[in-house]
């Protein structure tokens, strides 16, 4: 069994906070590239992975969330996705203590797929299977692909992770709540989700991003009655507040934490943040639990 499997089954897994959070703090501009810091600035982001660590995570995730060849090539950093991936995993790699682990990041291409959009399943697949390669070629413990709005979309990354042979790979999808339940961007139901990605290999199913921890509480359940598998779950900070142009997050650390311990009681077997969250939140999250 992979060792993140063991220590899922002693205690709660903590995984890191945002990192487009931390980034922002530390000077990214608006419309610069976050996974342009691997090469250019990466004393900063080892910074922020050891930070996760001491805050008392035993997880980080590369800087990779935008790391996918196509993605990158809408700001012309195609040809240089390789070199991003790979050095991105062995910063996290370098910053990570004896015992944790390393997560290799990948989010969406940021294109719809036919026949909604123009990205044909077989170039997605290709650009995932390049990204995956890079990040294992640098030394992550294990993929972990994120945030997908599409349930499509992460089936094709799922695919493509698992064409590099035994990885283990968290895949998890991004819901919206409405007044019918939890759907994707795409409208797949929790169920229709779960069971899809079970059956095609995914080692720890999850959810991250747009929900605040207070609403992931009732869908951790939902998920938990739909696959046995382990799970991750990473909320937001709460809502997000626009004002004079500078976001924030509404939860206080302790409320992130308190609820975290909710979240694990509803089924989660690994827990981390996502948009708005920072070495704080991880920090109480890790305490709490
Ligand atoms: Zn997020």
């Amino acid at each position: 069994m992979h060792a993140i499997l063991e220590s899922a089954k002693k205690k709660t897994v903590i995984f890191d906070g945002a990192m487009g959070t931390m980034l922002m703090s530390a000077g990214l501009k608006a419309g610069e590239s976050p996974e342009l810091w691997n090469l250019e600035k990466p004393e900063i982001i080892a910074g922020i992975h050891r930070r996760y660590y001491d805050a008392g995570a035993d997880v980080v995730h590369t800087n990779t969330f935008g790391g996918n060849p196509i993605k990158l090539s809408d700001k012309g950093l195609g040809e240089k996705a390789e070199r991003i991936n790979l050095e991105a995993a062995k910063l996290a790699r370098e910053a990570c203590p004896a015992g944790k682990f390393v997560a290799g990041d990948i989010g969406p291409t940021g294109k719809l797929m036919k026949p909604l959009g123009d990205l044909s399943p077989e170039e997605a697949e290709e650009a995932f299977f390049m990204q995956a390669r890079a990040l294992i070629t640098g030394g992550v413990d294990f993929i972990s692909i994120e945030t997908m709005f599409s349930l499509e979309e992460a089936l094709t990354a799922l695919r493509a992770a698992k064409r590099l042979g035994e990885i283990l790979v968290v895949a998890a999808v991004t819901y919206n709540k409405t007044k019918k339940g939890f759907f994707t961007m795409m409208g797949e139901s929790v169920n229709r989700a779960a069971s899809a990605l079970e059956e095609a290999g995914a080692d720890v199913i999850g959810s991250n991003c747009t929900l605040g921890s207070r609403d992931m509480i009732d869908l951790t359940a939902q998920i938990r009655a739909a696959t046995r598998k382990p799970l991750l779950i990473q909320p937001n900070a709460g809502k997000p507040v626009t004002q004079k142009g500078v976001t924030t997050y509404q939860q206080s650390p302790a409320e992130f934490a308190e609820h975290g311990k909710l979240i694990r009681d509803a089924g989660a077997d690994m827990i981390g943040g996502c948009c708005g969250t920072d070495q704080e939140f991880i920090r109480a999250l890790a305490k709490a639990l």
